[in-house]
């Protein structure tokens, strides 16, 4: 029996070491833990544990805790997540965002049951099927009470925006956005809400902040890659001779890092204040509340190839009354900016993404904001 036992253990072993099952199937994470049948895919805890809610279409098993026969080996050596793959994502849109062991749950259990439960990636799936105008309810945080309240929101293929309306019989929106200015990422623990997603566009040259939510986690997950799919459709026509991948890469993306950190005024003697601040490729917010709806300031990050400096900082008494000792300074061709950061890994984090900006070489559009961010008052 326990020879029996250990030659199983031996075959999962090998199994698990192909190359195509060495990652989590629908999230990427190395080393999974885990199989579901009848699937056939070997799955990291995390999303073992959204695969339990589906027990209809999987039964998960760990690899080490749970008994092993060897019919049930002999499946998973017929079948695994190279298999699985060419079945459940045979037709992915493009645009369509595959989540990451890094997301947040909404974005993988929707991921999940699109995959295996709705099965829309299967033979021709819905990448022929163009959104065209996506139109509904969206909770959205007010600007100034903070209270969510339900909009009519619209968003056009054709014309590239999305609009929203304060009342539904509103003659005119509240708000055009243009789908090449926005970016969607989703938000749930700085908004507190399960299915939270942040929108952040630009409107004259600043930052704007909307906060929207769906109870339902597919309709929001849906929003998101309507969102990706106009603009997608978008750049194609803006950028004919554009390849896929260059495109896809411009769609919505995850902020580099966010946090608190503390930041002096541009006077010596200005002291320190409390901010939130975003940093969204080459752009650095800072906002009194995170969820603001403006930012305070923006610092736009260029290349150490011309002028832009990161270092840590020792902070004194000299430099005002910070709460929090661990500085950096980070330099612009105009100004040098401190900030300090409540812990050392905190100040470390920061100054890791700041090089991870500054280290790269501008394009011509980066130079463009550059300019424009020189011309503000
Ligand atoms: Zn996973």
């Amino acid at each position: 029996m326990s020879g029996e036992h250990d030659w199983n253990k031996t075959s999962i072993r090998n199994l698990i070491t192909k190359e195509w099952n060495t990652k989590c199937a629908d999230c990427g994470a190395p080393d999974p833990g885990w199989a579901s049948f009848p699937l056939g895919v070997f799955i990291c805890v995390d999303c073992s544990g959204i695969h339990r809610n589906l027990s209809e279409i999987s039964k998960v098993r760990s690899l080490t805790m749970d008994h092993w026969e060897e019919t049930q080996i002999q499946f998973l050596e017929n079948h695994g997540n190279d298999v699985a793959k060419k079945i459940y994502e045979a037709n992915v849109p493009v645009y369509y965002y595959k989540p990451t062991h890094k997301d947040c749950h909404v974005l993988r259990e929707q991921w999940i049951r699109s995959k295996y439960e709705r099965k829309e990636f299967v033979g021709k799936g819905i990448s022929n099927i163009s959104y065209g105008v996506k139109k509904g309810n969206l909770f959205k945080k007010g600007r100034d009470n903070g209270q969510y309240l339900s909009r009519l929101f619209i968003l056009s293929e054709m014309d590239g925006t999305l609009k929203y309306f304060t009342r539904p019989d509103a003659k005119e929106p509240k708000a055009v956005i243009k789908v090449d200015s926005i970016n969607a990422s989703f938000q749930p623990e700085k908004m507190k809400q399960f299915n939270g997603l942040q929108i952040t566009y630009i409107k004259d040259n600043r930052t704007r902040n909307i906060f929207l939510y769906h109870s339902d986690g597919q309709e929001i997950v849906s929003w998101f890659n309507a969102i990706r799919s106009a603009q997608y459709r978008y750049m194609q026509v803006a950028f004919p001779t554009a390849s896929d991948n260059e495109i896809v890469r411009r769609l919505t993306r995850n902020f580099i890092k966010e946090g608190y950190m503390e930041k002096t005024g541009p006077k010596l003697n200005d002291g320190f204040k409390k901010r939130w601040f975003t940093l969204d490729n080459r752009r650095l917010m800072y906002f009194k509340d995170p969820l603001d709806a403006f930012a305070k300031g923006e610092v736009f990050l260029g290349s150490s190839e011309n002028g832009y400096h990161v270092m840590a900082e020792t902070i004194s008494s000299s430099h005002g009354n910070p709460m929090w000792n661990y500085g950096i300074s980070f330099s612009t061709p105009e100004r040098t900016y401190l900030f300090s950061c409540e812990t050392e890994s905190e100040q470390e984090s920061w100054i890791h993404a700041f090089k991870s900006v500054i280290s790269q070489p501008m394009t011509l559009r980066e130079y463009t904001i550059e300019a424009q961010f020189k011309r503000r008052p």
